[in-house]
């Protein structure tokens, strides 16, 4: 059976389950769940107190296009209840929320380079809060870096360590702004992340940040 060893913490979880999560978590949220034990069972149970919470709200007028509708897609019929994480681990990189939204697994992502051999896909921007994939060569690491805002890392692939530890397929990191990091890709193959920013990055030297609004990070 996989072994996720960093799950979600108990607050963001409940956040989730409200609905009271910053749009920009919810599809990595969604993504962890859906490979990790753990954190599915915990969600259950938030989401079975949370569930008359929910039922007194009404519901926001949603626009075509939005991640908020992206999102009611898929929930439709693919609630955290209906995921079966065993059927979705031998299919493919990305678990079922994320191919859902990318349409398609790894083959569908139209990567583009930001150099060191790394690339990343933007999956959905507003503002300064963003969600992307990335992909960092085995031995290549992130240019240190602290956080506007919270970050939420998934490992879909391969595994990479920083300064808090090693994050593996199904690990999630949950960074501050009080974080400050220097992640690098572990092992052969290259790992492969979704990563959710409610801010822009905040680089430490000159070069990324010069960088920085072409990447759009
Ligand atoms: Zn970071």
């Amino acid at each position: 059976m996989h072994e996720v060893n960093h799950t979600l913490p108990d607050q963001i979880l409940m956040a989730y389950s409200t609905g009271m999560l910053p749009q920009s978590f919810d599809l990595v949220v969604a993504t962890h769940v859906s490979i990790c034990d753990d954190s599915r069972a915990r969600l259950e149970s938030f989401d079975a107190i949370g569930g008359a919470v929910l039922e007194q709200s009404a519901p926001a007028e949603m626009a075509e296009g939005s991640l908020d509708h992206m999102l009611s897609v898929l929930s439709q019929g693919n609630g955290s209840e209906a995921v079966s994480p065993r059927s979705i681990l031998g299919e493919g990189v990305f678990p079922e929320p994320l191919q859902t939204v990318v349409g398609g697994d790894l083959d569908a992502v139209e990567w583009r380079g930001i150099g060191m051999g790394c690339k990343q896909a933007v999956v959905y921007r507003a503002g300064e809060s963003s969600v992307r994939l990335l992909q960092i060569p085995g031995g290549v690491g992130m240019p240190e870096h602290s956080h506007g805002g919270t970050e939420m890392t998934l490992v879909l692939q391969g595994a990479y360590r920083d300064e808090v530890g090693r994050f593996a397929r199904g690990d999630v990191e949950v960074g501050d702004s009080g974080l400050m990091h220097t992640p690098v890709a572990e092992g052969d193959e290259p790992c492969i992340c979704l990563v959710a920013n409610e801010a822009r990055l905040k680089f430490t030297t000159l070069l990324p940040k010069l960088a920085q609004p072409f990447l759009g990070i």
